[in-house]
């Protein structure tokens, strides 16, 4: 086989993370013991992952009706957490509850619902309608802001004579998190900022502009509804034009001028690895 002109880095931050590793986990063990299994949602922003499990017996349920209609078996809350409320009705269902919310996000459930105890108003830096941001505003014991524009951190308007408490997703694009608190404190709230971008996200950006900056293609693997895979597509089209998004190897449609140095590669969180080890496998051997 011919050795290709170019060189391919893949990023040692691509894949699982902790949280979803603990997850798919969860949900592997209950597959062996044999249990009716069902999942709030699908377990991780995979499509060929979560229909894997479906072949093995894995239900995924989507509304709070559906959680009153179960009459056995577990349900595996995922990584991205729930609300309060639907976490008490989950507790209190006929369902054996297995609560895999990713310890970083349970952290940030606890300075929501402890701040807005004490008065604070809550503002979440983060996507509307993500499911990880929905579970936290539902943590909230006054309504949450969601901002994740400037536009939106520039028309926020805030009680000036309560304090403010700003969390972010966990996903959240570091440099962009950084841009809307600027925008904020212009205001001059009585702000409380605690960053809880998880560290697992920001080492995976961080080392994918550094892979993307010198590389002349870039391939992004992630889940069609992942955000933080979106995220990670961003930040790499701002070093490198010639990025591509792609969910499995199934995607991969490079077009190479053979002047090209170096391939990279990085993957969301919710990306197994062996549909990273394909992709790498297929750029190394020049088939696509
Ligand atoms: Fe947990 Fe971070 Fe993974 Fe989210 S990205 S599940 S917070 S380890």
């Amino acid at each position: 086989m011919k050795k290709p002109h170019y060189q391919v880095i893949t990023a040692e931050s691509a894949g699982f993370c902790f949280g979803v590793q603990k997850a798919v986990d969860a949900v592997c063990k209950e597959i062996a013991r044999g249990e009716k299994i069902h999942t709030y949602g699908p377990i991780i922003h995979n499509e060929r992952v979560v229909s894997d499990f479906e072949k093995k017996g894995v239900r995924v349920v989507e509304t709070p009706e559906e959680i009153d209609g179960l009459t056995g078996g577990t349900l595996v809350i995922r990584s991205h957490g729930v609300s309060k409320e639907r976490f008490e009705q989950i507790q209190s269902s006929r369902v054996r509850c297995i609560d895999a919310t990713c310890p970083f996000v349970k952290r940030i459930h606890r300075i929501v619902e402890e701040e807005s105890a004490k008065g604070a108003q809550i503002v979440i830096i983060g996507n509307a309608g993500h499911p990880e941001v929905e579970g936290i505003m539902g943590w909230s014991s006054t309504p949450a802001a969601v901002i994740g524009k400037a536009e939106e951190a520039e028309s926020y308007r805030g009680d000036p004579e309560r304090p403010v408490c700003v969390v972010s997703q966990t996903t959240f694009q570091v440099e962009k998190f950084n841009e809307l608190i600027a925008i904020l404190q212009k205001r001059r709230y009585n702000m409380s900022i605690v960053n809880t971008i998880c560290n697992a996200t920001r080492e995976r950006q961080e080392e994918a502009r550094r892979i993307a900056k010198i590389a002349d293609v870039m391939i992004v693997i992630g889940g069609r509804t992942s955000s933080n895979s979106a995220k990670l597509y961003e930040i790499c089209r701002k070093e490198c034009p010639n990025t591509f998004f792609i969910q499995t190897v199934e995607d991969l449609a490079l077009e190479l001028t053979g002047e090209e140095k170096v391939i990279g590669i990085t993957a969301g969180a919710s990306t197994p690895k062996n549909i990273i080890e394909e992709v790498q496998n297929h750029v190394r051997d020049g088939k696509f």
